[in-house]
C-alpha cells in the first residue's frame, strides 16, 4: 500500500515554544508549508529560521490567540494567499491553583486563552475548510482534560472543554470532510517546565525536576517530539479513518497512576 501525503498548509499557534515548536520543525518535514503563529513574534521567527535551516518553508504571524478580532483578521489575511489544511490549535497557558486560589480574573484568562482561542481559530479556518471539502484540526489538551489535576482548576476546567469542543466540531463537519481530534499529553519537559521549576524553586530545581520526573508512572516527562510524533501521524492521510477521538500521550498518567 501506498500512502500519499501531498503538500500541504499546516498552521500551528504557540509554534514559539515548546510543543509547539517541535510540531512545526516535524510536519515542515513532510514538506508543508508551516504558519507560525504566536504572542511572541520574536520566538515565532526563530521557529521559522530553524525550519529553513533545515530546507523547509515557514512564514512567523504574531497574534494572541484569545482576541477574536486579531485572529479573524489574521486568518482573512491568511486565506487570501493560503488555503490553510492543517490547523494545530496548541497555544495555552497554566494556573496552579484549587477554587479557592482561583480568582476570577485568572478563570479569564485560562478560559479566553486555552477555550475562546480555539474558538477563534477554529472559526477561522471553517469556511475555507467547508469550501475544499477537506482539513485537519488537532486541539491540545491535556490529561487534566478527562481526569483533572489537583491544584490545578482553572487548567483542568479549561482544558476539558477543549476536548468536548473537539467532539462537538468533529461530529458538526464529518461530512464536510474535515477531521477534528484531540491530544492529551500528560507531564511534557518543555520551556513552560523550566519557567516554572526557576519560579517556584530556584534553589533545588534539580531535585524538583527529578521528584516531577518520578512522579510520573513511567518515571520520566514525555518530549515535544514524541507528541510532534503523534500530531504528525494524526495529521497525515493515514489517520483518514481517525475523527472525534482524544489521545492521551501520558507515560501511563491517566490508567497506570
Ligand atoms: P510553552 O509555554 O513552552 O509554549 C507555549 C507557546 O504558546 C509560547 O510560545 C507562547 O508564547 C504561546 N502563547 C501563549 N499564549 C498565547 C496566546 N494567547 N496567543 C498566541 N500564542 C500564545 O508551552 P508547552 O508546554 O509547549 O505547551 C503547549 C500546549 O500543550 C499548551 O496548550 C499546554 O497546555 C499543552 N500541554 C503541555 C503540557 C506540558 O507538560 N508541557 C502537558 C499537557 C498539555
Amino acid at each position: 500500500m501506498t500512502i500519499k501525503n501531498k503538500t500541504k498548509i499546516a498552521l500551528i499557534t504557540g509554534g514559539g515554544s515548546g510543543i509547539g515548536k517541535s510540531i512545526c520543525l516535524r510536519l515542515a518535514l513532510k514538506q508543508h508549508k508551516i504558519l507560525v503563529v504566536d504572542l511572541n513574534l520574536e520566538a515565532a521567527q526563530e521557529t521559522v529560521d530553524e525550519i529553513e535551516n533545515q530546507g523547509g518553508i515557514a512564514e512567523a504571524y504574531a497574534a494572541d490567540v484569545s482576541n477574536n478580532q486579531q485572529i479573524l483578521a489574521l486568518f482573512k489575511n491568511i486565506k487570501e494567499e493560503h488555503t490553510i489544511d492543517i490547523l494545530i490549535n496548541n497555544a495555552g497557558i497554566a494556573h496552579i491553583g484549587n477554587i479557592e486560589q482561583t480568582k476570577e480574573s485568572d478563570l479569564d484568562r485560562l478560559y479566553n486563552v486555552n477555550v475562546k482561542g480555539v474558538y477563534n481559530c477554529i472559526s477561522g479556518v471553517i469556511d475555507a475548510m467547508k469550501a475544499q471539502k477537506s482539513g485537519v484540526i488537532i486541539n491540545m489538551a491535556s490529561v487534566a482534560a478527562s481526569v483533572g489535576i489537583a491544584e490545578r482548576f482553572a487548567y483542568s476546567m479549561t482544558k476539558g472543554a477543549v476536548l468536548t469542543m473537539t467532539y462537538s466540531v468533529a461530529k458538526d463537519y464529518l461530512a464536510d470532510g474535515i477531521r477534528c481530534n484531540c491530544i492529551s499529553p500528560g507531564r511534557v519537559h518543555t520551556p513552560f517546565v523550566d519557567n516554572f521549576l526557576e519560579k517556584n524553586y530556584a534553589d533545588n530545581k534539580a531535585e524538583m525536576f527529578e521528584k516531577l520526573s518520578k512522579s510520573q508512572p513511567i518515571g520520566r516527562m514525555g518530549t515535544p517530539d514524541e507528541i510532534a510524533a503523534l500530531v504528525d501521524y494524526l495529521s497525515s492521510e493515514e489517520a483518514a479513518f481517525i475523527t472525534g477521538s482524544n489521545f492521551p500521550i501520558d507515560g501511563g498518567f491517566v490508567t497506570l497512576n
